[in-house]
């Protein structure tokens, strides 16, 4: 199995060289060469199977001489052995034919701790068989940093620098960055909003002396191994409501495109989905390119939702690669024309992607309204993410049972949701301390020299 770039420019890698790369060298993202089907007895087998089981079957054909079976299975069970539920993804009805997958029983509360876990333990085995260590740096609106603080707190190959816009992350968030114990992992609370530390980070990989000096890498949602470990979870899903022998539709709160794209590939590999419809908050440009062909940037306005807040969204790059059927000249020209505002897509291109997603939008006031309805009407407390996906899925409903991705635990958002519902939501017991454990944590300025040399002095130690 070799993977190739998006843009048609770069050379093909093993998964392992891909994993540890994550952006490849012309700019695009990986992909596999060919995508690996299972067969329709392979899926039927998948009932009443372990969660753990499941992953094994779906994801042990990507990685190709990687990892040994024994190893591999060893990595999943590590992986997620920390969760709060022995299901690990549990499916709950909302209505007749409509399900919410709750995808929030992770360390951190949110759907990235699926794809975090793992690639936490496959980098480490990875690490540990060449003998090198690595410092990844991230930036965060939230979500990501915790979870990579977490699957990577401890690790002896590995530090971890998450740089994070002070003040403007919910107080789950920081705490769940900054009481980590472990010495190898740094909350880094910068001045600036989210874009800042994304541009910060960005200046981080361009400075090629640094970045190869403290051996930069990223875990980022652009990374294969992330969206190889989110395509599990369709499987685990579909099949404990009938499939291979009974279709199934999803709808995938949306903001990246990682985790929507997961269940394209599950499709891709042979399983039933009917629709895929993505959802969008009031920063919609996924929904108004599906709706027109036309890919704009415009500001991003922040909302409710905010893990969904997003002005490019990274992983759209694959869907369009195979829109184009794999022509990465034709990928690259158009992300050349994004630099400059946006892109038309070609007619051909658009069909496919219109047969192949569809979408909609919540506004906030949607969104709110959903989190009160779905108390009120179907007892559930949802995010703000889900909020906006059950809103959404709500115009797919029909003969076809719908599962939407609850993406987040509500006691991630509590403000959020305490303003729709009156109710604010406590952690789940196996985390009530949070409030109580001691924060670790450096305020750093927007200055890339103060940050590159805390870095570099952190990692002598
Ligand atoms: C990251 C995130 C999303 C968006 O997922 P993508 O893979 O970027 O589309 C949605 N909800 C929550 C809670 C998230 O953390």
């Amino acid at each position: 199995m070799r993977y190739i770039s998006t843009r048609g420019g770069a050379p093909a890698l093993t998964f392992e060289q891909a994993m540890m790369t994550g952006l490849a060298t012309d700019g695009g993202l990986y992909v596999p060469e060919t995508v690996p089907t299972l067969t329709t007895d392979q899926i039927a087998a998948m009932a009443g199977q372990s969660y753990e089981q499941i992953a094994f079957t779906v994801m042990r054909p990507f990685i190709g001489d990687t990892f040994t079976d024994d190893e591999f299975r060893a990595m999943i069970d590590r992986a997620y052995a920390g969760f709060g539920h022995d299901a690990r993804a549990p499916l709950v009805q909302l209505a007749p034919n409509h399900f919410l997958l709750e995808l929030f029983h992770g360390p951190t509360l949110a759907f990235k701790d699926f794809a975090m876990q793992l690639i936490g333990q496959m980098f480490q085995a990875s690490l540990t068989r060449s003998g090198e260590r690595i410092t990844i740096v991230g930036a965060t609106s939230g979500d990501t940093g915790s979870a990579a603080m977490e699957a990577f707190r401890g690790l002896d190959n590995v530090d971890v620098f998450i740089l994070f816009p002070h003040g403007r992350v919910s107080e789950v968030q920081r705490r769940q960055m900054t009481t980590p114990v472990e010495s190898n992992v740094h909350a880094l609370a910068m001045d600036g909003d989210f874009d800042d530390c994304q541009a910060m980070l960005k200046d981080m990989f361009n400075d090629t002396a640094f970045r190869d000096g403290v051996r930069l890498a990223g875990v980022n949602s652009i990374n294969w191994g992330r969206v190889l470990a989110q395509v599990v979870y369709y499987f685990s899903s579909a099949v404990s409501l009938g499939a291979p022998h009974r279709e199934v539709s999803f709808t995938v709160p949306t903001g990246n495109f990682g985790d929507i794209f997961a269940g394209y590939i599950a499709k891709q590999m042979g399983l039933p989905i009917a629709d895929l419809v993505v959802a969008t908050n009031q920063n919609d440009i996924l929904h108004r390119t599906l709706e027109t062909g036309a890919y704009t940037k415009e500001g991003v306005t922040p909302s409710i939702s905010p893990s969904m807040d997003i002005q490019v969204s990274s992983n759209f790059e694959r869907a369009l690669f195979y829109a184009y059927d794999g022509d990465g000249a034709a990928v690259a020209a158009q992300m050349d024309d994004l630099k400059s505002g946006g892109f038309e897509i070609s007619q051909g291109a658009y069909q496919y992607l219109r047969d192949t997603f569809t979408s909609g939008r919540a506004s906030e006031e949607e969104t709110s309204s959903a989190i009160k309805t779905y108390l009120a009407k179907h007892g559930e407390l949802l995010c703000p993410h889900s909020a906006v996906g059950v809103h959404v899925a709500e115009d797919h409903l029909g003969a076809t049972p719908m599962i939407t991705l609850a993406t987040a635990h509500p006691a991630k958002f509590p403000d959020a949701v305490n303003a729709a519902s009156g109710i604010k939501p406590p952690l789940p017991p196996r985390m009530a301390d949070l409030y109580d454990r001691d924060e670790r944590v450096t305020r750093v300025a927007n200055d890339f020299d103060a940050i590159a040399t805390l870095i570099k002095e952190r990692i002598a130690l």
